[in-house]
């Protein structure tokens, strides 16, 4: 058609603008734009040529690996839908997943591939499996390039923006995760947001730490960097010391990550020795960054962009930039060029003016289609005039910034004051000697609620939850600092660092402690 088109045209765009110039890199390997779409192409072939037709789901089960960007590509020059699943999953969950979206194709990487049989087994539907290999040359693992052999395709099909690109499972923080379709133009507007907001340049070097099954990093990262013809610097898993050094080695201009990303960078042995001189753009999205991990890296010049954003948002909602910091320090920041917010009191139901906390609500382009075979939570999902309900609770402050409190179902009633589990979560952070922090709401005959917090501790820490508790009560209102407080070893965490606290409530309901 004459108009815009999917994400699938993007690479042969850049394949003539960009010719000859660095997409990706990984393991010390380099694809240029001409070379990634020239695999894309022959991929897409591949797919056809296995029964992938326009609107069939591809489901993808492995860590980063340009195979990913190749047959999310791929799948989208054929106007068929891309289903990135989480690595950290287990294969009934996966199962699941396969089933609810009605994938009729599993790609998998090595390490995923018994899982992936697994999760195939157990899915309702048959499915066509396609393994990518190791390192391309073992014999077990030369299925994904195998696809490559197709004949070349003569008839690609339209595919426009209001067609469905993706389908990307929310995080599941709050429940069974749901399945978030994405259009092309949804991800496109995202990235044209990023691009406008964050400054992206051709000459960035972006390093790519965070899962791409997450839309966080594909959203945020991913997309907009390959949309502007930049590089992805693509590690296949997070560690910290490796990131560190790939920032040095590779001299990469921007990083992105959530909270836990940064704070373990920051807790490696090799953080001070580590040149970082190349950064100039760090994004940190997903929750609330700690002050102890902001201040890190202040003391080295670097600091953060924020950002506010979920799955079903493509997902980027507001960003902080760099020199809005200090003047907001505790804000997500302003939402995106060509999306909107506003705050709806939810005692009222009316549109709340400045200051006023109530269930944040956004408007854009980026805003998701529907979830997958789930029309009553699409509808759900939406206020009569269309604004997606975020389920978050927050503020508009005067000059219009954002301040995310936290999600309306975490919130602690206590005695008929409102208690944010994300603030004294903050505050216990805070205390040296404490790596993770979760606060929940335990029943409670007086008061209704009241707040308990359940922590982890850096080895060898010497602080007892009665300390905890007496610092905590120098910073915090009183109705805000935990009743009860319990360490332990290791808290729940979803694949994008979230503690999912309606587990850690289940405990409690179930054994009535403490
Ligand atoms: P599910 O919807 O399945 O329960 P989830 O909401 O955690 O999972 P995501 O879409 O990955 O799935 O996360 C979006 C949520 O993350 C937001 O609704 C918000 O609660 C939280 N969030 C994102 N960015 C921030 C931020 N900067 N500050 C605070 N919270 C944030
Ligand atoms: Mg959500």
């Amino acid at each position: 058609s004459a108009e815009a088109q999917g994400i699938g045209s993007w690479l042969r765009l850049r394949a003539v603008k960009s010719k000859g110039h660095p997409a990706l890199v990984f393991n010390g390997a380099e694809l240029t734009y001409d070379e990634l779409a020239d695999r894309v192409d022959g991929i897409a072939a591949g797919l056809r040529a296995r029964g992938v037709s326009r609107g069939d789901r591809v489901a993808y089960l492995g860590d980063n690996h340009p195979s990913f960007v190749e047959a999310m590509f791929a799948t989208a020059r054929l106007g068929a839908v891309f289903v990135p699943l989480n690595t950290r999953l287990a294969a009934p969950e996966l199962a699941y997943m396969l089933a609810d979206c009605g994938a009729s194709l599993l790609i998998s990487t090595p390490a995923l591939a018994g899982r992936a049989d697994e999760a195939a087994a157990g899915s309702a539907q048959p499915l066509v499996q396609v393994r990518v290999g190791a390192d391309g040359d073992d014999g077990a693992g030369d299925d994904f390039e195998a696809l490559l052999d197709a004949p070349p395709l003569t008839d690609l099909p339209d595919v426009g923006l209001e067609d469905p690109a993706l389908i990307v499972y929310t995080s599941g923080t709050t429940g069974r995760p749901k399945g978030a379709v994405l259009t092309h133009g949804n991800l496109t507007w995202n990235a044209l947001n990023v691009l406008v907001d964050y400054d992206v340049t051709s000459t960035d070097r972006a390093l790519m730490v965070s899962p791409l099954f997450h839309v966080a990093s594909l959203g945020m990262g991913c997309l907009p960097v390959l949309l502007k013809g930049a590089t992805v610097l693509l590690q296949e898993r997070f560690v910290a010391a490796e990131a560190l050094a790939s920032i040095e080695t590779l001299r990469a201009t921007t990083i992105s990550g959530v909270p836990t990303t940064f704070q373990l960078m920051a807790d490696d042995p090799t953080w001070a020795t580590t040149d970082l001189s190349s950064l100039r753009l760090m994004t940190c999205g997903g929750s609330p960054v700690p002050d102890r991990v902001r201040e890190a890296y202040e003391a080295r010049g670097l600091r953060f962009s924020g950002g506010y954003g979920m799955t079903e948002a493509s997902p980027g909602i507001t960003l902080l930039p760099p020199q809005h910091t200090a003047a907001h320090p505790r804000s997500a920041g302003l939402a995106h060029f060509f999306t909107r917010v506003r705050i709806r009191d939810t005692a009222t139901g009316e549109l709340a003016g400045p200051g006023v906390a109530g269930e944040v609500e956004a408007l854009g382009p980026n805003t998701f289609l529907e979830y997958w075979g789930n029309p009553s939570a699409t509808a759900d999902a939406r206020t009569r005039d269309g604004w997606l309900r975020t389920g978050d609770v927050g503020l508009l402050d005067e000059d219009g910034f954002l301040v995310i409190a936290d999600r309306i179902k975490d919130m602690i009633i206590s005695g008929a004051e409102n208690v944010y589990p994300a603030e004294v979560e903050n505050a216990l952070m805070a205390l040296p000697g404490v790596t993770g922090a979760a606060v929940i709401g335990l029943p409670h005959e007086r008061w209704g609620e009241v707040p308990h917090a359940v922590v982890t501790l850096a080895p060898g820490a010497e602080l007892t939850s009665e300390a905890m508790v007496e610092r905590l009560s120098v910073s915090l209102a009183r109705y805000k600092v935990p009743r009860t407080l319990e360490v332990v070893a290791e808290l729940p965490r979803t694949a994008s660092g979230k503690v999912p606290k309606r587990l850690l409530r289940q405990r409690y309901d179930r054994t009535g402690a403490p």
